[in-house]
């Protein structure tokens, strides 16, 4: 079975279907990796803790952690703000309590920048348990949805303002495993007379 075929069987959602790929894999994986470099080059020396938001970020923090060449810790918090392609407005963060990461290095490692409304939020909780000092590093960037600006020091690439799934991003909790980044298109937006 090709990868076309499999991919052609997944591609269809009862609420919509995927439009086109965004990202390869292949494109991923490098930029993955020369995040990686950059990011072992400014925290040598560091005591260096990822803290992965999950879902999204999940696929992202794995390769990303691996083209890291530092003995970092991975931790991992859950925070959720959408419902299909909406954003609620509202973010909730899970697992945060546990998290030990007084006088430590923290890199967020974030999925997607949408509104920012999520980084704010953790940025807040983080702050409030004393890391020494804290970054961002996001897969994907939204430039033009930005309602809260935020400093995001790792960009893996600029994005136009489409709703897009793989590579640990969702819709209605399909499609994460995708090795590819790709830009699903809701049916209410492809017939809006239905
Ligand atoms: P923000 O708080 O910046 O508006 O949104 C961040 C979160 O919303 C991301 O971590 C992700 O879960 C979700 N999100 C934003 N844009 C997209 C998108 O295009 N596709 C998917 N699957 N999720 C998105």
């Amino acid at each position: 079975m090709t990868r076309t075929t499999s991919l052609e069987r997944r591609s269809s959602h009862p609420h919509g279907r995927l439009e086109r790929t965004l990202i390869d894999a292949e494109t991923l994986e490098e930029r993955v990796r020369e995040l990686g470099a950059e990011i072992t080059a400014d925290y040598a020396d560091r005591d260096l803790v990822l803290v992965c938001l999950l879902k999204g970020g999940i696929y992202f923090t794995a390769d990303l952690s691996r083209a890291i060449d530092l003995p970092a810790a991975v931790e991992f918090v859950r925070a959720r703000s959408y419902a299909g392609t909406e954003s609620s407005g509202q973010v909730q963060l899970s697992w945060i309590d546990g998290l030990d990461i007084a006088g430590r290095d923290v890199l967020i490692v974030e999925d997607i920048v949408d509104t920012g409304l999520t980084l704010i939020e953790i940025w807040r909780a983080l702050e409030e348990k004393g890391a020494a000092s804290l970054a961002i590093c996001a897969l994907l960037y939204k430039e033009k949805r930005l309602a809260h600006p935020f400093p995001v020091r790792y960009i893996g690439f600029a994005i136009e303002d489409v709703f897009v799934v793989g590579y640990g991003l969702d819709y209605d909790e399909r499609f994460r495993n995708l090795p590819h980044i790709a830009v699903f298109q809701p049916e209410s937006a492809r017939s809006p007379s239905r």
